[in-house]
């Protein structure tokens, strides 16, 4: 297993089809939790980062809109796809005003949803970087589109080396530790720490962005983390 694969949270009582979908999840290369209730899928939605949360309406100990709607105010923004009941549009309203992304209902194709996950995954990313461009030691970074572009060459990023340069960006210069970047990049849970996971995809970053030459972007500080160089 690679850790460079989206993390999906299925949220569904039924067991057949929590079952349908985590392995069709699974079969495209997502890392897919599985919860069969409101409480659990709350406690493991607020403890762990993941790219989408399928979420049933109808669970035990807590429905799926009281799930979102506690996840909502506590400022969890984890994109949902509702799976509603056949009929109920009043649910479909519903579960968007309380902050469902989208909402497919029962029953559905396991390929339509899963096409949608990854259309959900692909907006997020594209949302969280659209416009985010800037120049930075002669490059052309436009993280939006996922490119870079140096001496004439466009550089191509993956959605997680985006979101590496982004974040090392925001921090302005400041030290990140490879324990922030397993949380807010790779949306670890807390207890795990790969340190070596960061160090092998920052190295590889920079040299596909910065070649063999003296490193000026991503700056190692030794025995504490990574700084962007770039101002
Ligand atoms: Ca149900």
């Amino acid at each position: 297993m690679t850790k460079d694969q989206p993390r999906v949270l299925v949220v569904e009582d039924e067991p057949a089809l929590a079952e349908g979908l985590a392995e069709a999840l699974g079969f495209q290369g997502y890392d897919v939790d599985v919860a069969d209730d409101g409480e659990r899928g709350l406690d493991l939605a607020m403890r762990r980062g993941y790219d989408v949360m399928l979420l049933d309406v109808m669970l035990p100990r807590l429905d799926g809109f009281e799930v979102l709607r506690r996840l909502r105010a506590a400022g969890r923004t984890v994109p949902t796809i509702l799976l509603t009941a056949k009929g109920a549009e009043e649910d479909r309203v519903r579960g968007l005003e309380t902050g469902a992304d989208d909402y497919v209902t029962k029953p559905f194709a396991l390929r339509e949803l899963v096409a949608r996950v990854a259309a959900q995954i692909r907006r997020t990313r594209r949302e969280r970087h659209e416009g985010d461009v800037f120049e930075a030691d002669g490059m052309r970074f436009d993280l939006g589109r996922l490119v870079v572009q140096k001496d004439g060459e466009e550089i191509v990023l993956t959605p997680r080396e985006g979101e590496i340069i982004a974040y090392l960006r925001s921090k302005q210069g400041n030290v990140v530790t490879r324990e922030a970047f397993l949380l807010d990049v790779w949306r670890y849970p807390t207890a795990t720490v790969e340190t070596r996971t960061v160090d092998n995809t920052l190295a590889a970053l920079r040299r596909k962005i910065e070649g063999s030459a003296e490193p000026r972007l991503i700056l190692t500080v030794r025995g504490k983390g990574y700084r962007w160089g770039g101002g």
